[in-house]
């Protein structure tokens, strides 16, 4: 009988985390824990979203109908701006989608009017649902959006930070660090902020390892030192930090030794920042696409790139432009229903987001397929037809942008009219005139001979208030 070849080559460890251990809230009682009642109704939660993602699609969407029929009769009674705008009910049959989808799509615009009158607000909540909490988004195009949740929403909210976590087999037991929204003037280097656990979502289940968190406006040069200090296992950040961050850890062959994966919120997820997170430090991403208007949206599949839609907690549409749903490999815009928030119900919202339906995914979990999320409608390059395209850069077209100027750290591109752009780099020495003219040849190679194309240099390259950066900025009027 041969003998078991040895293995030599290296074989990375198997992602199994630590035992998760529930937090027992009896004295007296070690094991099996018996949680708080907060902790009793996520781990319910927990137990059948368990089984729910693995149901066909089919019985999916038909708990989905009783949850929407359930928000329709509440809006249509409790909510002002709902009245005659939504029937109180849904059809019962497999036609429920088709009156679903006579119901008007809800704009930012009329939420903002809406504000005014508090007219999306509910006269009352169901007992159950807790108090009322506020939060204002900030968006992209600057004019806050007030928008109130539900104590109960909240606690379903917690339920997919958890699943995330599980998901991605988190130890978590290990260290978390964020470079995040804090406010302003918080968390601030070199020391941050520091909490005993990875936060309210965990805690109402498990025991966890810190958190430590640094404000997502610090430089780049401080954020590093920052990470190698803290030396996570577990780095949470926009997608552009983690660029950055991966780019500076490189240029300076340091590498936080502990950190395994990076978990990115808050923006699009541009297509090479896998590589550079996996480059600069062997980690693996894992996107989470979420609104903080809507809740969780999409969460990376445990074993692929794309996203499974969270669909316990949302309907989540993609459409064509005459309002049909897009089948597999179709882009269209994304409208978002959040289930379970009753005191200020978002019901076919058009959040401003563009994705594609992917086909169902090979690991077996029914849950809708969003292939790729391109981001913002609004950020789509205008051509000077009129005409609009999506400004994706592949892996290649960044390589060949850095190719072009070696000294590149940043960059943005900004379209400013129908037939200019200008291309604003950070750069870490000024660029020679040959660099600027082939970062010139470089646009206009991705984005159409036709434009003229300006390279201008700047000191730092702007972000909202909220800390989140754009690759691409239209400013043209069509
Ligand atoms: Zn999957």
């Amino acid at each position: 009988m041969a003998k078991p070849r040895m293995e030599t080559r290296h074989v990375p460890a198997p992602e199994t985390p630590a035992e998760t251990r529930v937090r027992s809230a009896v004295p007296g009682i070690a094991w099996p824990a018996i949680p708080a009642a907060n902790g009793a109704a996520m781990l319910a939660l927990l137990f059948q979203m368990e089984q729910s993602q693995w149901w066909p699609p089919a019985r999916l969407r038909a708990r989905q109908r009783d949850q929407l029929a359930a928000l329709l009769a509440h809006a249509a009674a409790r909510v002002p701006f709902y009245r005659g705008r939504v029937p109180p009910d849904l059809p019962e049959g497999a036609d429920w989608e088709e009156a679903w989808r006579r119901i008007p799509v809800l704009s930012r615009d009329e939420i903002q009017a809406a504000d005014a009158t508090e007219a999306l607000l509910a006269e009352e909540l169901p007992p159950g649902h807790g108090e009322w909490r506020e939060i204002h988004t900030s968006g992209s195009t600057g004019r806050p959006v007030r928008s109130v949740r539900s104590q109960l929403w909240e606690l379903i909210w917690h339920g997919f930070t958890l699943r995330d976590h599980l998901w991605h087999r988190r130890d978590l037991g290990g260290r978390l660090a964020a470079i995040r929204e804090s406010g302003a003037g918080k968390a601030t280097w070199p020391d941050g902020s520091a909490a005993p656990s990875w936060g309210l979502a965990s805690d109402a289940v498990f025991a966890t390892g810190p958190l430590v968190s640094l404000n997502v406006l610090t430089p780049v040069a401080q954020q590093a030192e920052w990470l190698l200090r803290q030396d996570p296992d577990y780095l949470l950040t926009h997608p552009s930090i983690a660029r950055r961050l991966a780019a500076e850890c490189l240029a300076r062959g340091v590498r936080p030794a502990r950190l395994r994966q990076v978990i990115t919120i808050a923006e699009t997820l541009a297509p090479d920042v896998r590589g550079a997170c996996a480059e600069a430090w062997g980690a693996k991403v894992a996107d989470i696409y979420s609104a903080r208007e809507a809740g969780y949206l999409a969460l990376q599949c445990p074993d692929h790139p794309h996203h499974h839609v969270q669909a316990e907690g949302v309907f989540l549409e993609v459409l064509r432009d005459d309002g049909t749903p897009c089948a597999p490999g179709e882009v269209g815009r994304v409208v978002v229903t959040p289930l379970h928030n009753l005191a200020m119900p978002l019901i076919r919202y058009d959040i401003g987001d563009a994705a594609e339906v992917g086909p169902p995914c090979p690991c077996g979990r029914g849950l809708p397929v969003l292939r790729r999320i391109l981001g913002r409608v609004q950020d789509m390059l205008i051509l000077p037809g009129g005409e609009r395209r999506w400004p994706l850069l592949s892996s290649s077209d960044l390589a060949a942008l850095l190719a072009a100027a070696p000294g590149l750290r940043a960059h943005q591109l900004v379209q400013t009219a129908l037939d200019r752009l200008e291309l604003r780099v950070e750069v870490a020495h000024p660029l020679a005139p040959r660099e600027a003219a082939a970062l010139a040849d470089w646009a206009r190679a991705r984005f159409g001979e036709r434009f003229a194309v300006t390279v201008r240099e700047v000191a730092g390259l702007p972000r909202s208030d909220a800390g989140k950066f754009r690759d691409f900025v239209c400013e043209a009027a069509p």
